[in-house]
Protein backbone atom coordinates (compact mmCIF):
# COMPACT_ATOMS: atom_id res chain seq x y z
CA UNK A 1 0.00 0.00 0.00
CA UNK A 2 2.80 2.42 0.93
CA UNK A 3 4.45 1.28 -2.25
CA UNK A 4 1.46 1.74 -3.60
CA UNK A 5 1.07 5.76 -2.68
CA UNK A 6 5.00 6.55 -3.02
CA UNK A 7 3.99 5.90 -7.05
CA UNK A 8 1.04 7.87 -6.97
CA UNK A 9 2.34 10.64 -5.19
CA UNK A 10 5.19 10.73 -7.96
CA UNK A 11 2.88 10.47 -10.74
CA UNK A 12 1.49 13.24 -13.18
CA UNK A 13 -1.60 12.59 -15.28
CA UNK A 14 -1.79 14.56 -18.62
CA UNK A 15 -5.49 15.08 -20.14
CA UNK A 16 -4.87 15.64 -23.88
CA UNK A 17 -2.19 14.97 -26.53
CA UNK A 18 -3.53 18.45 -28.53
CA UNK A 19 0.11 21.49 -28.39
CA UNK A 20 -0.34 21.90 -25.19
CA UNK A 21 -0.61 18.41 -23.76
CA UNK A 22 2.67 17.02 -25.65
CA UNK A 23 4.26 20.21 -24.96
CA UNK A 24 3.70 19.88 -21.20
CA UNK A 25 4.95 16.19 -21.67
CA UNK A 26 7.81 16.82 -23.36
CA UNK A 27 8.88 19.51 -20.92
CA UNK A 28 8.14 17.17 -17.73
CA UNK A 29 9.94 14.43 -19.00
CA UNK A 30 13.04 16.43 -19.50
CA UNK A 31 13.61 17.56 -16.20
CA UNK A 32 11.40 14.13 -14.24
CA UNK A 33 11.41 10.33 -14.15
CA UNK A 34 9.12 9.69 -17.77
CA UNK A 35 7.74 6.90 -15.78
CA UNK A 36 5.85 9.41 -13.73
CA UNK A 37 4.42 10.90 -16.91
CA UNK A 38 0.89 9.44 -18.31
CA UNK A 39 -0.55 11.30 -20.98
CA UNK A 40 -3.85 10.51 -21.94
CA UNK A 41 -5.54 10.97 -25.39
CA UNK A 42 -9.27 10.77 -26.20
CA UNK A 43 -8.43 10.29 -30.13
CA UNK A 44 -6.78 7.72 -31.78
CA UNK A 45 -3.93 10.02 -32.98
CA UNK A 46 -2.60 12.93 -31.52
CA UNK A 47 -1.55 16.59 -32.26
CA UNK A 48 -5.78 18.00 -31.53
CA UNK A 49 -6.79 20.80 -33.56
CA UNK A 50 -3.93 20.64 -35.83
CA UNK A 51 -3.79 17.12 -37.07
CA UNK A 52 -3.65 15.95 -40.98
CA UNK A 53 -5.58 13.28 -42.48
CA UNK A 54 -5.96 11.72 -45.83
CA UNK A 55 -8.82 12.36 -47.91
CA UNK A 56 -11.41 9.36 -48.94
CA UNK A 57 -11.83 10.21 -52.46
CA UNK A 58 -8.76 12.10 -53.41
CA UNK A 59 -6.33 10.15 -51.63
CA UNK A 60 -4.49 13.46 -50.81
CA UNK A 61 -2.97 13.52 -46.85
CA UNK A 62 -4.47 17.15 -46.42
CA UNK A 63 -3.83 19.13 -42.48
CA UNK A 64 -7.44 19.91 -40.65
CA UNK A 65 -6.46 23.47 -42.17
CA UNK A 66 -3.65 25.54 -43.44
CA UNK A 67 -1.66 26.71 -40.37
CA UNK A 68 0.87 29.25 -40.15
CA UNK A 69 3.42 30.62 -37.28
CA UNK A 70 4.70 34.18 -36.98
CA UNK A 71 8.63 34.81 -36.19
CA UNK A 72 7.74 35.18 -32.26
CA UNK A 73 6.55 31.92 -31.85
CA UNK A 74 9.71 30.79 -30.30
CA UNK A 75 8.48 28.69 -27.58
CA UNK A 76 6.43 26.40 -30.46
CA UNK A 77 9.98 26.08 -32.39
CA UNK A 78 11.74 25.33 -29.09
CA UNK A 79 9.11 22.52 -28.64
CA UNK A 80 9.98 21.30 -32.10
CA UNK A 81 13.68 21.52 -31.27
CA UNK A 82 13.16 19.15 -28.30
CA UNK A 83 11.54 16.30 -30.89
CA UNK A 84 14.36 16.94 -34.08
CA UNK A 85 12.10 18.84 -35.99
CA UNK A 86 13.21 22.41 -36.13
CA UNK A 87 13.30 22.22 -39.63
CA UNK A 88 9.61 21.43 -40.03
CA UNK A 89 9.24 25.12 -40.23
CA UNK A 90 10.54 27.57 -42.90
CA UNK A 91 10.39 31.37 -42.21
CA UNK A 92 10.10 34.44 -44.70
CA UNK A 93 13.55 36.36 -44.48
CA UNK A 94 11.14 38.98 -43.95
CA UNK A 95 7.50 39.37 -43.46
CA UNK A 96 6.46 40.03 -47.25
CA UNK A 97 2.26 39.47 -48.11
CA UNK A 98 0.99 40.60 -52.01
CA UNK A 99 -2.80 41.98 -51.39
CA UNK A 100 -4.68 41.96 -53.96
CA UNK A 101 -8.03 44.70 -53.86
CA UNK A 102 -9.48 46.66 -56.78
CA UNK A 103 -8.19 45.34 -59.49
CA UNK A 104 -4.03 45.95 -58.04
CA UNK A 105 -1.50 44.39 -55.74
CA UNK A 106 0.32 45.97 -52.65
CA UNK A 107 2.51 44.10 -50.84
CA UNK A 108 2.86 44.66 -46.90
CA UNK A 109 6.45 43.96 -46.29
CA UNK A 110 8.80 44.76 -43.37
CA UNK A 111 12.31 46.30 -43.70
CA UNK A 112 15.02 44.66 -41.33
CA UNK A 113 14.68 47.70 -38.38
CA UNK A 114 13.23 47.83 -35.14
CA UNK A 115 9.67 48.15 -34.49
CA UNK A 116 7.32 49.88 -35.39
CA UNK A 117 10.18 51.34 -38.11
CA UNK A 118 10.04 48.16 -40.02
CA UNK A 119 6.92 48.88 -40.99
CA UNK A 120 6.58 52.24 -41.63
CA UNK A 121 7.75 52.22 -45.26
CA UNK A 122 5.26 49.45 -46.09
CA UNK A 123 2.27 51.23 -44.44
CA UNK A 124 3.28 54.62 -45.65
CA UNK A 125 3.25 53.13 -49.54
CA UNK A 126 0.52 51.10 -48.88
CA UNK A 127 -1.71 52.26 -51.89
CA UNK A 128 -5.29 50.21 -51.04
CA UNK A 129 -5.57 53.43 -48.49
CA UNK A 130 -5.14 56.80 -48.71
CA UNK A 131 -2.59 58.82 -47.81
CA UNK A 132 -4.73 60.23 -44.96
CA UNK A 133 -6.02 56.40 -44.50
CA UNK A 134 -2.12 55.61 -44.14
CA UNK A 135 -1.19 58.45 -41.85
CA UNK A 136 -4.05 57.55 -39.65
CA UNK A 137 -2.88 53.68 -40.01
CA UNK A 138 0.69 54.90 -38.62
CA UNK A 139 -1.14 56.65 -35.58
CA UNK A 140 -2.97 53.40 -34.83
CA UNK A 141 -0.18 51.24 -35.24
CA UNK A 142 1.87 53.67 -32.60
CA UNK A 143 -1.61 53.46 -30.34
CA UNK A 144 -1.19 49.58 -30.33
CA UNK A 145 2.75 49.67 -28.86
CA UNK A 146 1.60 51.12 -25.81
CA UNK A 147 -1.31 51.51 -22.77
CA UNK A 148 -2.71 48.87 -20.81
CA UNK A 149 -4.55 45.92 -23.19
CA UNK A 150 -5.91 45.07 -19.72
CA UNK A 151 -8.42 48.13 -19.60
CA UNK A 152 -9.57 47.74 -22.73
CA UNK A 153 -10.39 43.86 -22.73
CA UNK A 154 -14.30 44.83 -22.14
CA UNK A 155 -14.06 47.19 -25.69
CA UNK A 156 -14.28 45.97 -29.45
CA UNK A 157 -11.68 45.95 -31.27
CA UNK A 158 -13.82 47.65 -33.94
CA UNK A 159 -14.79 50.43 -31.19
CA UNK A 160 -10.75 50.42 -30.42
CA UNK A 161 -10.01 51.14 -33.99
CA UNK A 162 -12.97 53.64 -34.95
CA UNK A 163 -11.68 55.72 -31.93
CA UNK A 164 -8.32 56.00 -33.29
CA UNK A 165 -9.23 57.15 -36.24
CA UNK A 166 -9.81 53.92 -38.61
CA UNK A 167 -12.12 53.85 -41.24
CA UNK A 168 -14.33 51.06 -42.53
CA UNK A 169 -12.01 50.69 -45.39
CA UNK A 170 -9.19 50.65 -43.69
CA UNK A 171 -11.03 48.05 -41.16
CA UNK A 172 -11.39 45.87 -44.05
CA UNK A 173 -8.09 45.88 -45.76
CA UNK A 174 -5.26 46.54 -43.03
CA UNK A 175 -6.95 45.58 -39.79
CA UNK A 176 -9.35 42.66 -40.33
CA UNK A 177 -6.94 41.79 -42.67
CA UNK A 178 -4.82 40.66 -40.36
CA UNK A 179 -7.02 40.71 -37.35
CA UNK A 180 -9.27 38.09 -38.71
CA UNK A 181 -6.39 35.84 -39.52
CA UNK A 182 -4.65 35.91 -36.51
CA UNK A 183 -8.01 36.12 -33.69
CA UNK A 184 -10.24 34.15 -36.00
CA UNK A 185 -12.94 36.76 -35.60
CA UNK A 186 -13.88 39.69 -37.01
CA UNK A 187 -12.92 43.33 -35.18
CA UNK A 188 -16.65 43.86 -34.10
CA UNK A 189 -16.79 40.76 -32.46
CA UNK A 190 -13.01 40.01 -30.75
CA UNK A 191 -11.86 42.31 -27.57
CA UNK A 192 -9.47 45.22 -28.34
CA UNK A 193 -7.07 43.88 -25.72
CA UNK A 194 -6.60 40.98 -26.82
CA UNK A 195 -6.65 42.11 -30.75
CA UNK A 196 -3.59 44.99 -29.47
CA UNK A 197 -1.88 42.05 -27.30
CA UNK A 198 -1.68 39.80 -30.49
CA UNK A 199 -0.83 42.65 -33.21
CA UNK A 200 1.91 44.44 -30.67
CA UNK A 201 4.04 40.72 -29.82
CA UNK A 202 3.35 40.01 -33.67
CA UNK A 203 3.50 42.07 -36.21
CA UNK A 204 4.31 45.43 -34.63
CA UNK A 205 7.02 44.97 -32.39
CA UNK A 206 10.17 43.64 -35.00
CA UNK A 207 10.80 42.23 -38.33
CA UNK A 208 11.50 39.34 -36.56
CA UNK A 209 8.50 38.72 -35.16
CA UNK A 210 6.82 39.26 -37.90
CA UNK A 211 8.24 37.21 -40.58
CA UNK A 212 5.47 34.18 -41.48
CA UNK A 213 6.43 30.49 -40.76
CA UNK A 214 4.88 27.51 -43.06
CA UNK A 215 5.16 23.91 -42.42
CA UNK A 216 7.01 21.70 -44.77
CA UNK A 217 5.51 18.75 -43.67
CA UNK A 218 1.64 18.09 -42.73
CA UNK A 219 0.67 18.33 -39.50
CA UNK A 220 0.60 15.40 -37.67
CA UNK A 221 4.27 14.03 -38.81
CA UNK A 222 4.95 16.25 -36.05
CA UNK A 223 2.86 15.52 -33.20
CA UNK A 224 3.48 11.65 -34.04
CA UNK A 225 7.42 12.52 -33.77
CA UNK A 226 6.60 13.89 -30.18
CA UNK A 227 4.77 10.98 -28.90
CA UNK A 228 7.77 8.77 -30.50
CA UNK A 229 10.12 10.66 -28.19
CA UNK A 230 8.15 10.87 -25.60
CA UNK A 231 7.64 6.64 -25.87
CA UNK A 232 11.31 6.35 -26.13
CA UNK A 233 11.89 8.21 -23.03
CA UNK A 234 9.23 6.51 -21.17
CA UNK A 235 6.27 8.06 -20.71
CA UNK A 236 3.04 6.05 -21.04
CA UNK A 237 1.10 7.14 -23.85
CA UNK A 238 -2.42 6.09 -23.73
CA UNK A 239 -3.87 6.72 -27.52
CA UNK A 240 -7.55 6.61 -27.80
CA UNK A 241 -8.80 6.57 -24.60
CA UNK A 242 -11.03 9.75 -23.10
CA UNK A 243 -11.10 10.95 -19.14
CA UNK A 244 -14.29 10.91 -18.19
CA UNK A 245 -13.21 13.20 -15.03
CA UNK A 246 -10.66 14.45 -12.74
CA UNK A 247 -11.43 13.03 -9.35
CA UNK A 248 -10.83 14.95 -5.90
CA UNK A 249 -11.48 14.19 -2.26
CA UNK A 250 -11.59 16.78 0.65
CA UNK A 251 -11.35 19.33 -2.15
CA UNK A 252 -7.75 17.87 -3.76
CA UNK A 253 -6.93 15.54 -7.23
CA UNK A 254 -6.30 12.10 -6.34
CA UNK A 255 -6.53 11.27 -9.87
CA UNK A 256 -8.82 10.60 -12.78
CA UNK A 257 -11.22 8.08 -14.14
CA UNK A 258 -11.10 6.62 -17.40
CA UNK A 259 -14.36 6.47 -19.91
CA UNK A 260 -13.48 2.61 -19.66
CA UNK A 261 -14.27 2.53 -15.88
CA UNK A 262 -10.65 2.60 -14.80
CA UNK A 263 -9.08 5.33 -11.95
CA UNK A 264 -5.64 6.63 -11.57
CA UNK A 265 -4.03 7.56 -9.00
CA UNK A 266 -1.96 10.81 -9.37
CA UNK A 267 -0.74 13.51 -7.25
CA UNK A 268 -1.07 16.48 -10.02
CA UNK A 269 -3.33 16.34 -13.33
CA UNK A 270 -2.42 18.53 -15.98
CA UNK A 271 -6.13 19.10 -17.86
CA UNK A 272 -4.62 20.04 -21.59
CA UNK A 273 -8.29 20.21 -22.68
CA UNK A 274 -10.57 22.84 -24.64
CA UNK A 275 -11.95 25.08 -23.05
CA UNK A 276 -15.30 23.62 -23.10
CA UNK A 277 -14.28 20.23 -22.06
CA UNK A 278 -12.52 21.36 -18.80
CA UNK A 279 -15.44 22.03 -16.74
CA UNK A 280 -17.21 18.37 -17.93
CA UNK A 281 -14.24 16.63 -16.29
CA UNK A 282 -14.66 18.49 -13.03
CA UNK A 283 -17.96 19.74 -13.06
CA UNK A 284 -19.71 16.87 -10.67
CA UNK A 285 -17.38 18.33 -7.82
CA UNK A 286 -17.58 21.74 -8.50
CA UNK A 287 -21.43 22.11 -9.88
CA UNK A 288 -21.76 25.53 -8.87
CA UNK A 289 -18.76 26.97 -10.29
CA UNK A 290 -20.40 29.71 -12.36
CA UNK A 291 -16.78 30.57 -13.72
CA UNK A 292 -16.66 26.69 -15.22
CA UNK A 293 -20.21 27.37 -16.06
CA UNK A 294 -19.06 30.54 -18.00
CA UNK A 295 -15.98 28.66 -19.80
CA UNK A 296 -18.46 26.63 -21.00
CA UNK A 297 -20.79 29.26 -22.73
CA UNK A 298 -17.81 30.80 -24.23
CA UNK A 299 -18.40 30.38 -28.24
CA UNK A 300 -16.08 28.50 -30.41
CA UNK A 301 -15.37 29.95 -34.20
CA UNK A 302 -15.08 27.92 -37.20
CA UNK A 303 -12.22 27.88 -39.62
CA UNK A 304 -13.07 26.45 -43.34
CA UNK A 305 -10.44 25.58 -45.67
CA UNK A 306 -11.19 24.92 -49.39
CA UNK A 307 -8.38 22.87 -51.09
CA UNK A 308 -8.37 23.02 -54.95
CA UNK A 309 -5.90 21.59 -57.93
CA UNK A 310 -5.66 23.07 -61.16
CA UNK A 311 -4.45 21.03 -64.43
CA UNK A 312 -1.50 23.43 -64.38
CA UNK A 313 0.03 25.79 -61.76
CA UNK A 314 -1.85 29.05 -61.59
CA UNK A 315 -0.25 30.94 -58.66
CA UNK A 316 3.52 31.80 -58.40
CA UNK A 317 4.31 32.96 -55.11
CA UNK A 318 3.64 31.27 -51.18
CA UNK A 319 0.46 33.18 -50.09
CA UNK A 320 -1.34 35.86 -51.54
CA UNK A 321 -4.25 37.99 -49.65
CA UNK A 322 -7.55 39.37 -50.78
CA UNK A 323 -8.71 41.74 -48.13
CA UNK A 324 -12.92 41.52 -47.69
CA UNK A 325 -13.18 37.95 -49.73
CA UNK A 326 -14.38 34.78 -49.23
CA UNK A 327 -11.30 33.40 -48.75
CA UNK A 328 -9.04 36.36 -47.32
CA UNK A 329 -5.94 34.37 -47.43
CA UNK A 330 -4.79 32.00 -50.07
CA UNK A 331 -1.98 29.45 -49.95
CA UNK A 332 0.76 27.58 -52.26
CA UNK A 333 0.30 24.34 -50.62
CA UNK A 334 2.55 22.23 -53.19
CA UNK A 335 4.80 24.98 -52.95
CA UNK A 336 5.17 24.84 -49.08
CA UNK A 337 5.24 21.27 -49.20
CA UNK A 338 8.31 21.13 -51.50
CA UNK A 339 6.72 19.29 -53.83
CA UNK A 340 7.23 20.24 -57.90
CA UNK A 341 4.39 18.39 -59.29
CA UNK A 342 1.93 20.49 -57.47
CA UNK A 343 3.83 23.75 -56.72
CA UNK A 344 1.02 26.42 -58.04
CA UNK A 345 -1.47 23.41 -58.53
CA UNK A 346 -2.67 22.86 -55.28
CA UNK A 347 -3.92 26.07 -53.54
CA UNK A 348 -5.21 26.09 -49.66
CA UNK A 349 -7.84 28.94 -49.50
CA UNK A 350 -7.93 29.55 -45.77
CA UNK A 351 -11.24 31.22 -44.41
CA UNK A 352 -11.06 32.09 -40.42
CA UNK A 353 -14.34 33.54 -38.80
CA UNK A 354 -16.15 31.78 -41.22
CA UNK A 355 -19.53 31.39 -39.74
CA UNK A 356 -21.57 32.71 -41.86
CA UNK A 357 -20.28 30.54 -44.73
CA UNK A 358 -21.83 27.41 -42.65
CA UNK A 359 -25.12 27.62 -44.58
CA UNK A 360 -23.18 27.52 -47.69
CA UNK A 361 -23.22 24.25 -50.14
CA UNK A 362 -19.95 22.62 -51.08
CA UNK A 363 -20.28 23.19 -54.69
CA UNK A 364 -21.50 26.67 -53.73
CA UNK A 365 -17.83 27.28 -51.72
CA UNK A 366 -15.98 25.80 -54.23
CA UNK A 367 -17.31 28.10 -57.09
CA UNK A 368 -17.10 31.36 -54.95
CA UNK A 369 -13.16 30.46 -54.19
CA UNK A 370 -12.01 29.31 -57.75
CA UNK A 371 -13.90 32.14 -59.49
CA UNK A 372 -11.94 34.71 -56.57
CA UNK A 373 -8.64 32.11 -57.72
CA UNK A 374 -9.47 33.60 -61.36
CA UNK A 375 -9.54 37.13 -60.34
CA UNK A 376 -6.78 37.18 -58.55
CA UNK A 377 -4.31 34.84 -60.69
CA UNK A 378 -4.11 35.77 -64.33
CA UNK A 379 -2.31 32.55 -64.70
CA UNK A 380 -6.06 30.99 -63.89
CA UNK A 381 -7.98 32.15 -66.42
CA UNK A 382 -7.60 29.11 -69.24
CA UNK A 383 -7.18 26.58 -66.49
CA UNK A 384 -9.19 23.55 -65.19
CA UNK A 385 -10.06 22.86 -61.46
CA UNK A 386 -9.51 18.98 -61.43
CA UNK A 387 -11.05 18.55 -57.68
CA UNK A 388 -11.92 20.62 -54.96
CA UNK A 389 -12.25 19.42 -50.86
CA UNK A 390 -13.65 21.77 -48.14
CA UNK A 391 -12.59 20.95 -44.61
CA UNK A 392 -14.50 21.90 -41.94
CA UNK A 393 -13.70 22.54 -38.56
CA UNK A 394 -15.99 24.27 -36.96
CA UNK A 395 -14.85 24.05 -33.33
CA UNK A 396 -11.43 25.71 -34.43
CA UNK A 397 -10.73 28.40 -31.72
CA UNK A 398 -12.53 30.12 -28.91
CA UNK A 399 -14.16 33.32 -29.95
CA UNK A 400 -12.21 36.13 -27.93
CA UNK A 401 -15.17 38.24 -27.33
CA UNK A 402 -14.92 41.25 -25.67
CA UNK A 403 -14.33 40.48 -21.76
CA UNK A 404 -12.49 37.14 -22.88
CA UNK A 405 -10.01 37.65 -19.75
CA UNK A 406 -12.48 36.47 -17.02
CA UNK A 407 -12.08 32.89 -18.81
CA UNK A 408 -8.62 32.73 -18.99
CA UNK A 409 -7.74 30.49 -16.24
CA UNK A 410 -4.48 31.10 -15.24
CA UNK A 411 -2.50 27.64 -15.38
CA UNK A 412 -2.68 27.27 -11.75
CA UNK A 413 -4.97 27.80 -8.05
CA UNK A 414 -8.32 26.24 -9.22
CA UNK A 415 -7.76 22.99 -7.41
CA UNK A 416 -4.88 21.87 -5.33
CA UNK A 417 -2.96 19.05 -7.30
CA UNK A 418 -5.06 20.16 -11.21
CA UNK A 419 -3.55 22.24 -13.66
CA UNK A 420 -4.90 23.95 -16.43
CA UNK A 421 -3.25 24.31 -20.06
CA UNK A 422 -4.22 24.93 -23.64
CA UNK A 423 -4.65 27.75 -25.92
CA UNK A 424 -7.61 29.12 -23.85
CA UNK A 425 -5.58 29.62 -20.84
CA UNK A 426 -4.59 32.51 -19.33
CA UNK A 427 -1.40 33.00 -22.22
CA UNK A 428 -1.70 36.56 -23.75
CA UNK A 429 -2.16 34.86 -27.36
CA UNK A 430 -4.67 34.07 -28.82
CA UNK A 431 -5.96 30.48 -29.70
CA UNK A 432 -2.56 29.57 -31.72
CA UNK A 433 -0.23 26.49 -31.03
CA UNK A 434 2.43 29.03 -29.28
CA UNK A 435 -0.13 29.38 -26.86
CA UNK A 436 -1.09 26.02 -26.44
CA UNK A 437 2.63 24.58 -25.85
CA UNK A 438 3.48 28.08 -23.69
CA UNK A 439 0.56 26.75 -21.53
CA UNK A 440 1.90 23.22 -21.60
CA UNK A 441 5.64 24.71 -20.40
CA UNK A 442 3.89 26.61 -17.80
CA UNK A 443 1.85 23.86 -16.27
CA UNK A 444 4.78 21.28 -16.64
CA UNK A 445 7.35 23.46 -14.52
CA UNK A 446 4.64 24.65 -11.97
CA UNK A 447 4.14 20.46 -11.68
CA UNK A 448 7.62 19.86 -10.92
CA UNK A 449 7.23 22.91 -8.04
CA UNK A 450 4.25 21.26 -6.30
CA UNK A 451 5.33 18.15 -6.76
CA UNK A 452 8.53 19.04 -4.53
CA UNK A 453 6.64 20.31 -2.09
CA UNK A 454 4.29 17.11 -1.84
CA UNK A 455 7.21 15.13 -1.97
CA UNK A 456 8.17 16.62 1.41
CA UNK A 457 5.22 16.33 3.49
CA UNK A 458 4.92 12.63 1.89
CA UNK A 459 8.68 12.03 3.35
CA UNK A 460 7.84 13.32 6.86
C1 LIG B 1 -8.47 25.00 -39.13
C2 LIG B 1 -7.56 25.58 -38.07
C3 LIG B 1 -6.57 26.49 -38.43
C4 LIG B 1 -5.72 27.01 -37.46
N1 LIG B 1 -4.70 27.83 -37.84
C5 LIG B 1 -3.76 28.15 -36.94
C6 LIG B 1 -2.59 28.84 -37.35
O1 LIG B 1 -2.43 29.18 -38.51
N2 LIG B 1 -1.63 29.11 -36.42
C7 LIG B 1 -1.78 28.73 -35.10
O2 LIG B 1 -0.86 28.97 -34.31
N3 LIG B 1 -2.89 28.11 -34.68
C8 LIG B 1 -3.88 27.81 -35.56
N4 LIG B 1 -4.99 27.13 -35.15
C9 LIG B 1 -5.22 26.94 -33.72
C10 LIG B 1 -4.40 25.79 -33.14
O3 LIG B 1 -4.55 24.62 -33.90
C11 LIG B 1 -4.89 25.53 -31.72
O4 LIG B 1 -4.83 26.74 -31.00
C12 LIG B 1 -4.05 24.51 -30.99
O5 LIG B 1 -3.88 23.34 -31.76
C13 LIG B 1 -4.74 24.16 -29.67
O6 LIG B 1 -3.96 23.22 -28.96
P1 LIG B 1 -4.44 22.72 -27.54
O7 LIG B 1 -3.50 21.66 -27.13
O8 LIG B 1 -4.64 23.89 -26.65
O9 LIG B 1 -5.90 22.12 -27.75
P2 LIG B 1 -6.34 20.87 -28.64
O10 LIG B 1 -5.50 20.81 -29.86
O11 LIG B 1 -7.80 20.97 -28.80
O12 LIG B 1 -5.96 19.61 -27.73
C14 LIG B 1 -6.81 19.12 -26.73
C15 LIG B 1 -6.78 17.60 -26.80
O13 LIG B 1 -7.54 17.07 -25.70
C16 LIG B 1 -8.19 15.92 -26.17
N5 LIG B 1 -9.30 15.60 -25.25
C17 LIG B 1 -10.47 16.26 -25.12
N6 LIG B 1 -11.22 15.68 -24.18
C18 LIG B 1 -10.50 14.65 -23.70
C19 LIG B 1 -10.76 13.67 -22.70
N7 LIG B 1 -11.91 13.64 -22.01
N8 LIG B 1 -9.81 12.73 -22.46
C20 LIG B 1 -8.64 12.73 -23.16
N9 LIG B 1 -8.36 13.63 -24.12
C21 LIG B 1 -9.28 14.59 -24.37
C22 LIG B 1 -8.65 16.31 -27.56
O14 LIG B 1 -8.99 15.17 -28.35
C23 LIG B 1 -7.43 17.06 -28.07
O15 LIG B 1 -6.52 16.20 -28.73
C24 LIG B 1 -5.89 26.63 -36.09
C25 LIG B 1 -6.89 25.73 -35.74
C26 LIG B 1 -7.71 25.20 -36.70
C27 LIG B 1 -8.76 24.21 -36.30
Amino acid sequence: MAEANRVAAGRVVIVGAGWAGLAAALELSEIRPASEIWLYERRSHPGGRAFSFTHPTTGWRLDNGQHVLLGCCTEFVAALRQIGQEDAVRFQPLLSVPVYASGAWQTLKSRRLPGPLHLLQSLMGYGHLSPAERARALWAALAVLTGSTERIDGQSFASWLAEHGQSTRAIERLWDLIGVAVLNGSSDKVSAGLAVQALRTGVVSGWRAARLGYFACPLSDLAEAAVRVLRSRGVHVHLGEAIERVELERGAVVGVRTKAGERVAAQTVIAAVPHDVLPRLLIHDLARSSELHGLASVPWSPIVNVYLLYDRPVMTGEVAAWAGQTAPFVFNRGRLLGTTEWDGRLLAASISAAGSLLGQSRQQLVRQVDQQVRQMFPEAGAARLLQAVCVWQTQATFLAEPGIRQYRFPCQGLVPGLLVAGDWTDTGWPACLEGAVRSGRTAARLAVNSRCIQEKAYNV
